[in-house]
């Protein structure tokens, strides 16, 4: 018989508590962290959906590899694993560890940015576009014009705009383009995948003017699930194939291993250039640690490397593609405006939309953030103007194109019953939408604000 539900696809051996709060709690809780998640302590938190980012529950396999570690600070056996796997998933031949994806944009970045340069990409998650700002250089997102309506179906809406592409290249001159950077699954545009036609013909522009093309690899796998089922000439690949192929369009990589290959720390970049592999190899040992470890244990890398071949497992696959879209399109069904379809890692709600009442420079997103807190003490992030938005000369919010709160889901972490519980949250926030009031901003850093600027309620 074929069933309906899909169940998880793994037994748990370990458990760990979730802390009950009360209302009165999180009141007190949210006032202390300066009414920004990401000031909040985990056990002031019921559900955390702030990150699939190093939030993943690992396998037996994996813990089994973590006793397997080799700590030899050079020639590790666990690097050679750890290489093993990426190069044969990349088909690169210069792999560098780091101990996160930004450390790998760092040094990438670093190398290839300073002023002058740009950067060209479908949407460039915070960090990477933090690192390229960092060294001088501009960041310009080009997704397609479909990815900029939240309500709107396509199938592949983490797309590059080719056309913008082409003419970006020819102004600002081929030279003086530091990369083009496919985000896959586009993170800040909403976890949509990038078709493999688009990546060819960002790869076949990308050649004619002899600019680099990087892939933002951190949840390949994901977007390739999104490309064995949407895109025609796929359905007989192996999840694995289609990434094999997307990288073999590219020229390197940069990857969070946080996400997609399953583990709680790591990263890497992969090149096929030996110029810019031993340019960045230098600045590796420089701030990271040696080349056959950057900043990683031995025990991570063998975890990493076994993560990496885990996530290509099909019923692994079809559960975490298939669980996120059963909250994203619960909360469709319940008038909540999601972002769609429901991308690979998270669901996205239009905060603008749910309230329409609050201008954008009072940050609808964040007001959605508190009181996911306040009513249920799940923990989510605002991707919109408190994330990407600037000011004018005349210190005027220039705002982000959308207003989104994201609900990421860590993978093999929840159940079933903890995302009814996120669902049934979900009839409040509806019930009481018209009373909720913006936000403004009392204090915040130069980049990066987000992760540390201070809320308060507008009366
Ligand atoms: C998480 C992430 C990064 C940064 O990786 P860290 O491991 O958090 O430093 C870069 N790009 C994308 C798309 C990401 O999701």
């Amino acid at each position: 018989m074929k069933h309906k539900t899909i169940i998880e696809p793994f037994k748990i051996k370990s458990v760990e508590p979730v802390y009950v709060t009360t209302e009165e709690q999180r009141i007190t809780y949210l006032k202390t962290a300066k009414n920004n998640p990401f000031l909040l302590k985990s056990d002031q938190v019921i559900i955390d959906f702030l990150t699939d980012s190093g939030t993943s529950a690992m396998s037996a396999e994996q813990w089994a590899g973590i006793m397997r570690g080799d700590e030899s600070y050079a020639g590790s056996k666990s690097w050679e694993r750890m290489e093993d796997a990426i190069k044969h998933l990349t088909g690169m031949e210069f792999i560098l560890p780091t101990h996160q994806g930004r450390a790998a944009e760092r040094i990438i970045y670093g190398h290839l940015g300073g002023p002058g340069k740009t950067f060209i990409s479908n949407t460039h998650f915070d960090t990477t576009r933090a690192n390229i700002e960092f060294s001088g250089a501009e960041a310009i997102d080009i997704a397609i014009d479909e990815s900029n309506d939240p309500s709107l179906i396509h199938p592949f809406k983490g797309n590059i705009n080719t056309d913008r592409l082409e003419k970006l290249i020819n102004e600002k001159g081929a030279d003086n383009i530091g990369a083009v950077i496919l985000t896959v699954t586009n993170n800040s545009g909403g976890g949509q995948p990038i078709s493999m036609q688009n990546t060819r013909e960002v790869s076949a522009i990308c050649k004619k003017h002899g600019v680099l093309l990087l892939l933002d690899c951190c949840r390949v796998a994901e977007n390739a699930y999104f490309i064995k089922h949407r895109e025609e000439g796929f359905e007989n690949y192996t999840y694995e194939q289609i990434a094999q192929e997307m990288f073999s369009l590219t020229d390197g990589a940069a990857m969070s291993s946080k996400k997609d290959a399953l583990v709680n720390m790591g990263g890497f970049l992969a090149l096929r250039d030996k110029e810019i592999a031993e340019a960045c190899t230098m600045l590796l040992i420089i701030t990271e640690g040696f080349a056959t470890y950057g900043g990683l244990s031995g025990r991570d890398m063998e975890a990493l490397a076994i993560g990496l071949k885990e996530v290509f497992d099909p019923s692994y696959l079809e559960y975490r593609i298939k669980s996120t879209a059963y909250l994203g399109e619960h909360l469709h069904k319940m008038g909540v405006p999601v972002m769609m379809p429901i991308g690979g890692h998270a669901v996205y709600i239009d905060a603008k939309k749910l309230y329409s009442h609050i201008p954008v420079d009072q940050y609808p997103g964040q007001a959605l953030a508190c009181e996911l807190y306040l009513k249920a003490g799940i923990r989510t992030v605002e991707i919109g103007s408190v994330m990407f938005g600037k000011y004018d000369e005349n210190g005027k919010l220039i705002p982000a194109p959308m207003e989104l709160v994201r609900l990421a889901i860590p993978r093999r972490v929840y159940t079933q019953s903890h995302i009814e519980y996120v669902i049934e949250t979900f009839d409040e926030i509806l019930k009481e939408k018209e009373s909720v009031k913006g936000y403004k901003i009392t204090k915040e850093p130069k980049f990066l604000r987000h992760f540390t600027a201070h809320f308060e309620q507008i009366k």
